[in-house]
């Protein structure tokens, strides 16, 4: 199963107030379409994603621009939109396709783990909750009568399906559906329902943002991890800690530039990840890694932890040696490693420590040090 996520935003949404379309406006600090495509990139299974724009939306097209993200352009409509999106992958060997409001930035990875099951063995698929409150009818602000909700749901996004044969089913569809489920069965595909979920509400009305930053808040997953590293000194003339170079009457020895600061970050950014440790990535045993900078080993990090929704809320060095002074050069190498990882320099630390002359530190024989950092949801 490969499959690709089409999220369109290409809809003006202006009833969610504010002045600009709902999926640019401002939730918990970021674009409620950041957040979005966020939640869909931690999901397994995805394996591209397609992000529909309206052609007025210039900003967020030269935002997205140059990314890993397929971009299309929006129709005057949302079916066109869709069908934008769904042409775009054309030719790109995907063999199942999620469909998903941008609106609907709360979206879980578990309600998307039940649409790609139920692709399994379906053609099409998708999330709704049984409706559980009573139906009136109403006409002039009174009751006109009730309707029975045995049978009823109320749909939900991403709505799930066979590439091919929704590709086909939207070319041949006249237009004006409320979603892709009424374009499916318009096309005689059979569509399971799965169980949704309450928190993935879609931003509708202007107090849906602060129901839906209450959620995003609640969901912030906080992840903590260490680092743990060591390199024996050797002939040289400076040692390289933290990204600075420091002048010293030895060197540190190791296959990259020995930075045993930044491999001890890089290891709790992986360590928090759950996602191995730099020898795991970066082999010793590859000759493209001798020498090499261990900027490189520190961005692979981040940029992973970006790739799995999180963001390096902070991190914490400490060097354990007799020499060389640590202190003097400690502003420079926070700067450093605040500039690799893209975060402020509060929010960094680095600080040394001696081992009081006891084992291989005490003896001056090489340098340790120990990481933590902290990852959260972005
Ligand atoms: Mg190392």
């Amino acid at each position: 199963m490969t499959t690709a996520a089409i999220v369109v935003a290409a809809g003006r949404g202006l009833r969610a107030g504010g002045g600009q379309p709902k999926q640019w406006r401002d939730l918990a600090g970021r674009r409620v379409a950041d957040w979005t495509l966020d939640a869909l990139r931690s999901c397994p299974g995805i394996d591209c994603i397609v992000l529909v724009l309206s052609p007025e939306d210039t900003e967020a097209w030269s935002d997205y621009a140059g990314g890993e993200l397929i971009l299309a352009r929006g129709g005057a409509t949302r079916d066109a939109s869709v069908r934008n999106g769904l042409e775009a992958l054309v030719g790109k060997g995907i063999s199942h396709v999620l469909i998903h409001d941008v609106a609907r930035p709360c979206i879980d990875p578990g309600t998307v783990a039940r649409v790609l099951a139920a692709l399994e063995t379906h053609a099409a698929a998708a999330p709704a909750l049984a409706v559980t409150d009573a139906l009136w009818r109403g006409a002039n602000g009174m009751v006109a009568g009730t309707q029975d909700r045995s049978g009823l749901f109320a749909a939900q996004t991403p709505q799930g399906f066979r590439f091919g044969a929704i590709l086909k089913a939207h070319r041949a569809h006249p237009g004006g559906a409320a979603d892709d489920v009424e374009v499916a069965r318009a096309a005689g595909l059979d569509v399971a329902i799965v169980e949704g979920h309450p928190d993935n509400i879609k931003i509708t009305e202007p107090g849906d943002f602060a129901r839906a930053e209450r959620i995003l808040r609640g969901n912030m997953d906080i992840r903590l991890g260490n680092g743990y590293d060591v390199h024996r000194f050797g002939p040289g003339d400076h040692v390289t800690l933290c990204g600075v170079r420091v002048p010293f009457e030895r060197g540190l020895q190791g296959h990259s530039d020995a930075d045993v600061g930044m491999h001890a970050v890089t290891d709790a950014i992986y360590g928090a990840l759950a996602r191995g440790d730099i020898g795991q990535h970066f082999p010793p045993s590859d000759p493209q890694w001798k020498g090499a900078a261990s900027e490189i080993f520190l961005r692979h990090a981040v940029d992973l932890a970006a790739g799995m929704g999180f963001r390096i809320a902070h991190a914490d060095c400490t060097l354990v040696c007799e020499f060389p002074k640590i202190g003097p050069h400690a502003a420079a190498m926070r700067a450093e490693m605040a500039r690799i990882m893209g975060l402020e320099v509060d929010r960094v630390s680095v600080k040394a420590t001696t081992s009081e002359k006891l084992g291989f530190t005490g003896r001056g024989e090489g340098i340790a040090a120990l990481a933590t950092a902290t990852l959260v949801t972005r």
